[in-house]
């Protein structure tokens, strides 16, 4: 099996770092890792190219990483940071046909109000792109190419969401809550990335403290920290609170499973 890599599209929270307008000193950090678009993974091999979530910066983010060939995109759920930026699979459809796009029936009937557009077959207007709906169900995996994917169940607030287990790498980001079945399905895995907002509680997302017992519940040998709000502060300084093999995660890291 080719080796799998995970590139970090993005890592930051709903409004990405620096947030418009604001004078935060994070905002105004120089520190290349103290800038974070909206949060996106590209999971490939020489295999498979899997993207999930396609937030509001996903052409900027498919420009820098080069990912040039997307067999399919996954969706966490249907907030707009993970959902704005679907008009910009239209070079990904031109060039390969309707992109498969994988997600919670309720994400896909969502994302069909949002987009009609893009997901009507009749009287489409000439340019518009197309999609494949593949609809994605609980303790059912899937495969993409030859790889098996399996979903993990969470909740975010009182949205459920879907996070994706590749292999021994784990995703879950907007995660507050994730059942003990769910954790049963990852523990020791190689590699976690978990969202972890700051430290201060939140009602629909982890904070850091909540973060570090889901780490300690999964056991995983390193972990991730994605959906950073600039209030958690400067990269460097969170990474020093953080213990062994809790890495933040930072745009355009690239890690191998
Ligand atoms: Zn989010
Ligand atoms: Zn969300």
């Amino acid at each position: 099996m080719s080796t799998i890599k995970v590139y970090f599209l993005g890592t930051g929270t709903s409004q990405g770092i620096p947030v418009i307008g604001s004078n935060h000193s994070v905002c105004l950090s120089k520190d290349a890792k103290d800038k974070r678009l909206r949060v996106s993974v590209w999971i490939h091999s020489e295999d498979f190219s899997i993207v999930i979530d396609c937030g509001p910066d996903f052409r900027q983010q498919m420009l820098t990483s080069n990912c040039n060939y997307i067999d399919a995109l996954l969706f966490t759920h249907e907030h707009a940071d993970h959902t704005a930026g679907l008009d910009d699979i239209r070079p990904f459809y031109f060039k390969q046909g309707p992109i498969p796009v994988y997600a919670h029936k309720r994400v896909l009937e969502n994302l069909e109000k949002r987009f009609d557009y893009i997901f009507i077959n009749e009287n489409k207007y000439p340019g518009a792109p197309s999609v494949t709906q593949i609809e994605v169900k609980e303790n059912e995996g899937f495969k993409v190419n030859n790889q098996w994917i399996e979903p993990i169940n969470a909740s975010h607030g009182n949205l459920q969401v879907f996070g994706y287990q590749i292999e021994g790498f784990v995703y879950l980001t907007d995660v507050k809550t994730v059942a003990i079945d769910e954790i049963n399905k990852i523990k020791n895995c190689k590699v976690l990335v978990i969202n972890c907002l700051r430290e201060e509680p939140h009602h629909s997302h982890f904070n850091l403290e909540e973060a570090l017992d889901f780490i300690s519940l999964v056991q995983p040998n390193r972990t991730y920290l994605t959906h950073i709000s600039h209030l958690f502060g400067f990269h460097e300084e969170i990474q020093k609170k953080l213990p062994k093999n809790v890495f933040v995660a930072y745009d355009n890291l690239e890690i191998l499973i």
